[in-house]
């Protein structure tokens, strides 16, 4: 079977050793990355049915997402200038409770498909409480590479005494989802445990899923932390205790946990973060927009603690292009320490790409440009005016690129988007379908 090659002016690796090949290419053939090495012994060694031209193109790993709700784009812009509390009670939650099954369908589909276009293959996404397989079926459908699960939610914050879904029935349903959805499309698609965060959380259950967890290696729990200071005073008035201890007495913290946000934590809940192994998802977008503060990534660094990069869900971005969160992160560090060497180009791209897939357990699979890996790959445009000149292709990525530089994106060996054209889906009866969505 005959393979495609894809050429680059520069391959921007991702590898160990962040090696960059000029003039490079990249042999793919079915779902996985074959060869990489310069343009000439690809051409020479590898015979394919087609040749994609990397003239004025980097070509680098697919960027992975480690925190988003594909289900919230159709809230984009809706909830504006509001604190955490009141952006989530007001507007959110009664937004997501009011979709129908086809709503959460279009949703999540245009949140991919943004995805999908400014570069993102991989994404960790929080579905709703209703209707979520209608989320799972957008991300099969158009192609992306997802963990993603229904949101677990189960307690009303302005009313702790009624649960809004029994236990058991939460743990029922999120069963045979796993059933049904994880490791399909040859491992494409795997499920995730979603629990809301620690105010919309029973401990009861906490408790269950993570039972529920331990019996798989593979599934991940996935959660919001620590993310806003009136939201962390909460937690203390409820729990008795700080988030991050709270988390760790309901044996939440884990290698196999991501914490998104994780802001507002004393040294003791960093060393726990540290020993449990706990996996971060930094939000650099969501927590400016929302007035959340600034996650110490430098630190989190320092102490080895694996940070992925992310755009967290549309309402409180409002985009989700992942080159902007690359450059804001690198800034909000440089502000944040008032030094201009911390979180540099090369350290960023990497938190978009293999730390991201080392967040997600995903590293063996994706995250570089390396032989034997799934084919997520993405081609960058160089010939705009933003691109020249081009002294060093890595700082252009980060400071300087955006998503729609993005011209190719293939996930799994196959090309879902290129030249302005999703393959596998109508982009212009999505558009409509969403525009609808703002008239009811
Ligand atoms: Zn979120």
């Amino acid at each position: 079977m005959k393979g495609i090659i894809i050429e680059a002016d520069y391959v921007v690796t991702c590898n160990s050793t962040d090696e960059i090949i000029k003039d490079g290419a990249v042999y793919v053939e079915e779902n996985k990355i074959k060869a990489v090495g310069k343009r000439d012994t690809i051409a020479n060694y590898y015979a394919s049915s087609r040749i994609i031209s990397g003239k004025n193109k980097i070509l680098l790993p697919g960027l992975v997402n480690t925190h988003s709700h594909s289900v919230q784009t159709l809230l984009r812009g809706k909830a504006e200038d509001l604190s955490l509390i009141d952006w989530l009670q007001k507007v959110i939650l009664p937004g997501e409770r009011s979709f129908s099954a086809d709503n959460v369908y279009t949703s999540c589909v245009l949140g991919f498909a943004e995805m999908i276009r400014t570069g993102t293959t991989t994404c960790n996404d929080m579905l709703t409480v209703h209707h979520s397989e209608e989320g799972i079926r957008a991300a099969i459908d158009i192609g992306i590479r997802a963990r993603i699960g229904k949101m677990l939610m189960d307690v009303d914050i302005n009313n702790k005494k009624e649960k809004l879904e029994k236990t058991s029935d939460i743990i029922a349903e999120i069963t045979d989802h796993i059933k049904k959805y994880h490791n399909r499309q040859k491992g494409r698609i795997k499920y995730s445990l979603n629990l809301r965060f620690l105010l919309n959380n029973s401990t009861d259950l906490i408790a269950e899923v993570v039972k529920l967890q331990q019996k798989y290696d593979d599934i991940l729990i996935h959660t919001h932390a620590s993310e806003n200071r009136n939201e962390s005073k909460l937690v203390t008035q409820q729990f008795g205790k700080s988030y991050i201890r709270a988390l760790n007495e309901l044996n939440v913290l884990g290698k196999n946990t991501i914490l998104a946000h994780a802001i507002w934590l004393d040294e003791e809940e960093y060393k726990l973060i540290k020993e449990s192994g706990t996996k971060i998802s930094h939000n650099p977008s969501s927590n400016s927009k929302l007035a959340s503060g600034i996650a110490d990534i430098v630190k989190f660094q320092e102490l080895g603690v694996i940070v992925g990069l992310a755009t967290d869900g549309a309402p409180c971005n409002n985009n989700l292009d992942m080159f902007k969160e690359i450059r804001l992160a690198s800034f909000l560090q440089r502000l944040k320490y008032l030094d201009e060497k911390k979180l540099p180009a090369k350290n960023v791209l990497r938190m978009a790409t293999i730390e991201g897939a080392k967040t997600l357990h995903m590293e063996k699979e994706i995250g570089s440009i390396e032989i034997g890996k799934k084919a997520d790959l993405v081609l960058l445009d160089i010939s705009d005016v933003n691109a020249i000149p081009l002294y060093d292709p890595i700082t252009h990525i980060v400071y300087s690129a955006s998503g729609k530089d993005i011209v190719l994106t293939m996930i799994d060996g196959t090309i879902v988007y290129e030249d302005g054209v999703f393959h596998t889906i109508d982009i212009e009866k999505l558009k409509d379908k969403a525009k609808q969505y703002l008239k009811s």
